[in-house]
């Protein structure tokens, strides 16, 4: 397959382009394997439409979409529902104004060196680091849905989508064993679920590093690198560490609606 021409991009910051390309490949690709959604599994999309209709940066198509699903989802009796209708829905069959999701799969920060690398899961990521800080500035936005009584509902719907869509088997199963592991269940704040997220993609990292699908162009490594901020790291005896007061700072700046570019999206 040909790579697309390269787009040049600044890494302090997020673009929307890979966060709608992100939702296209979701919902047209990863969804599309499930003729129809019931039991556990419509239950974790009906919550991610949720929490995508409540915290998704405003004031575009994917909001509109989102909000229109949710209600349909909610005012369906049904425990099965095909995927077909799905689809419709996210193609705008019904030609409801400005509801639709685009068609495109155009990588920007999530660009990768080569086939393969990159991609959808980095732009996964990005997401669900978005939304934990898309809640932290709207601490109310989940109220009167299914998820207001949740202390961590962007990191346990992640889990769940993760562990039941995600093409990557393995990494749902890591997922979900950190998520026991370092205690998703002792947060209490949205500042804490920031920062669990920040760490647990961390680990990964560095798990990660070096291995085959570590792009050599964007090395894995612990993030955000001094380039991005140099104050979030200190030097105890000797030692790296992470200054987590301005790590908090920077995440809540960098995935901020203040810092979403919209180049490259149409
Ligand atoms: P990614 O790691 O995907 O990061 C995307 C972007 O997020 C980076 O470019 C950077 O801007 C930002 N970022 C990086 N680190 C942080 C941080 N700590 N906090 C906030 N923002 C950050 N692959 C495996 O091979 N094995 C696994 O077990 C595995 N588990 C995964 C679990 C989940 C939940 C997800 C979403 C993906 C997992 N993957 C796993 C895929 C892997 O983590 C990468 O997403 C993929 O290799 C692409 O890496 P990348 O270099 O594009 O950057």
């Amino acid at each position: 397959s040909t790579q697309p021409p390269w787009r040049d991009f600044d890494r302090s910051l997020v673009y929307a382009a890979d966060l709608e390309s992100a939702l296209h490949y979701l919902f047209r690709v990863e969804l599309a394997s499930h003729r129809s959604l019931e039991g556990e599994e419509l239950r974790t999309f009906k919550d991610l439409v949720t929490l995508l209709a409540k915290l998704y940066p405003g004031g575009g198509a994917v909001v509109k979409l989102m909000e229109t699903l949710s209600d349909w989802l909610l005012s369906l009796p049904l425990q099965k529902i095909p995927y077909q209708a799905v689809l419709d829905l996210v193609d705008n069959k019904m030609k409801i104004s400005g509801v639709f999701l685009g068609s495109q799969m155009r990588w920007v920060g999530c660009q990768g060196s080569a086939p393969g690398l990159r991609g959808y899961p980095c732009a996964l990521w990005t997401l669900f680091h978005l939304l934990s800080v898309r809640r932290q500035a709207a601490p109310f936005a989940l109220q009167h849905t299914a998820l207001e009584a949740e202390a961590a509902p962007v990191i346990n719907v992640m889990r769940r989508y993760i562990r039941t869509f995600f093409g990557c088997e393995e990494c749902g199963k890591n997922f979900e064993e950190a998520a026991l592991s370092d205690s998703v269940a002792e947060i209490k704040s949205p500042e804490e679920e920031v920062m669990w997220l920040w760490d647990q993609h961390n680990q990964v990292n560095d798990r990660l590093a070096g291995s085959l699908s570590d792009d050599p162009r964007f090395p894995k490594g612990a993030w955000p690198p001094p380039s991005l901020c140099a104050s979030c790291h200190d030097e105890e005896r000797g030692l790296h560490a992470f200054n987590r007061q301005q790590v908090l700072q920077f995440l809540l700046h960098h995935y901020s609606d203040a810092n979403l570019s919209h180049k490259y999206t149409v």
